[in-house]
């Protein structure tokens, strides 16, 4: 069982992780006005599709690679925002996948995990 001192360093650690990701994010895209959630990655900038094919395949792919980080960071930042439901809902730090207790140094090590140790390889087919 985690103590109140512990909850409250934990949190600490999950707001700044929060403020880190939305900047990040902030970098790369704009928040969807309909979906608070979802991230649109932004067009590179002073970049627009022309007559070169050469060109138009290097905007492509600095397009994939920023819709790939945005989505990343877009995982991370969902996970911390559930985790920081969880801390106000009384329910932060137990696995969700076999309902114990996760462990308070992996805890520590990751604020945002969503199972304990034993059930780490299920974490990302969690809905
Ligand atoms: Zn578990």
């Amino acid at each position: 069982m985690l103590t109140d001192t512990q909850r409250a360093e934990l949190t600490t650690k999950l707001t700044a992780e929060k403020t880190l990701l939305e900047e990040e994010l902030a970098k790369l895209g704009t928040r969807n006005p309909s979906n608070p959630s979802d991230w649109v990655a932004n067009k590179p900038a002073g970049e627009e599709f022309g007559a070169d094919h050469t060109d138009n395949a290097d905007i492509f792919e600095l397009e994939q690679q920023n819709n790939a980080t945005l989505n990343e960071l877009e995982g991370r930042l969902n996970n911390v925002l559930r985790a920081l439901e969880k801390m106000s809902a009384g329910t932060y730090g137990v696995c969700e996948v076999s309902g114990s207790e996760i462990e308070v140094e992996r805890l520590y090590a990751n604020p945002a995990a969503r199972t304990c140790k034993a059930h780490m390889g299920d974490e990302h087919s969690l809905a």
